[in-house]
């Protein structure tokens, strides 16, 4: 059994994108530039956020990160976002989610310019994603394609079983991984709540993708010998022997899976990590307006 350390490939993709950032500046060109809007004061979210802006510092990208009171109405937030979208300075805007229930999503989702769209939840860069034109991918399952990319996992003609069909992790992560490229070419399966023989069908899976927020979820019983086990769950769970209170704990039973597999991602030190890495190649792609088209398999 490998790791599939978020560490180690996290930290390559940020040594590249500072090395290509520090270029820019060299050239002359403005530096890549990240606005993050934090609503309210979410334990969670304030952690999320802080370590975007701490990542942003460390590859020499500019951030801002705007705070807003949990109270504040949709106008006040849809102000913020029209003016971050008409602020040539600004690359990429991302929204941190939840909001509070005053607050539409879905509007503010789609209100943000999509050339500035790094988190690549609105309908236009879903839609491209989709068709395989070149776009923002959402970070999380970029993320796990960038991982899975430099562990050189062979994906073609594996039979995938997602777990999860969210709109920033299950469904995207099923589309790409189904795409022909790579790494994709997989035979997907998508699995939800409403489900049946979940266990069967995981047996069948030469590679899991576990998302949808259950810790310790998916046990050893259903996983097959020497399959690949990415794990996406992160839940906060009470652990009085911690100095926060809490652990943070995936969607797989680790300690009995992972004997079992070729390779499986940590939490934490996995699939989170490569999330933050993705939002900055989707922020240095913003500055740039350049995206890389994915490698066609025969
Ligand atoms: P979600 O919470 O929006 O939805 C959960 C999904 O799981 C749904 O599609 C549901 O149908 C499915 N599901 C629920 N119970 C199920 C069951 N018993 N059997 C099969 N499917 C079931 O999903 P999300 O926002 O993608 O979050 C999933 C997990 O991933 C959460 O723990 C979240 O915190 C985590 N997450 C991690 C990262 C990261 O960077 N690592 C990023 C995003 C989300």
């Amino acid at each position: 059994m490998q790791i599939l350390d978020g560490k180690i490939v996290s930290q390559a993709v940020k040594d590249a994108i500072k090395i290509k950032t520090e270029a820019l500046k060299n050239a002359g060109k403005k530096t890549p530039h990240l606005a993050a809007i934090l609503v309210g004061s979410n334990g969670a979210s304030e952690t999320y956020v802080a370590s975007k802006v701490k990542n942003c510092e460390e590859v020499g990208f500019k951030s801002s990160l705007i705070r807003l009171p949990e109270n504040i109405d949709e106008a006040t937030l849809v102000a913020e976002i029209e003016q971050l979208n008409n602020d040539a300075d600004v690359d990429g805007i991302l929204v941190q989610l939840p909001l509070p229930k005053q607050i539409s999503e879905a509007k503010i989702i789609n209100l943000i310019h999509p050339d500035k769209d790094v988190d690549g939840f609105h309908p236009m860069s879903i839609g491209k994603m989709v068709l395989g034109l070149p776009t923002f991918i959402p970070a999380t399952p970029y993320g796990i394609l960038l991982m899975l990319e430099h562990y050189k996992i062979e994906t073609k003609s594996k039979h995938t079983v997602v777990i999860g069909r969210s709109n920033i992790v299950g469904r995207p992560i099923s589309i790409l991984l189904s795409r022909n490229a790579y790494p994709g070419n997989c035979t997907v399966t998508v699995c939800h709540s409403h489900t049946h023989n979940l266990k069967e069908i995981c047996l069948q899976a030469d590679i899991i993708v576990a998302a949808l927020g259950i810790p310790g979820f998916l046990t050893a019983d259903m996983v097959k010998e020497n399959a690949v086990v990415v794990d996406v769950g992160i839940t906060r769970v009470k652990d009085d022997t911690k100095k926060s209170g809490f652990a943070i704990k995936g969607d797989v039973d680790f300690t009995n899976v992972a004997s079992k597999c070729s390779y499986i991602t940590p939490v934490p030190g996995g699939v989170g990590l490569m999330t933050i890495a993705a939002l900055l190649m989707n922020t240095f792609n913003a500055c740039e307006q350049k995206f890389p088209s994915h490698k066609m398999e025969k």
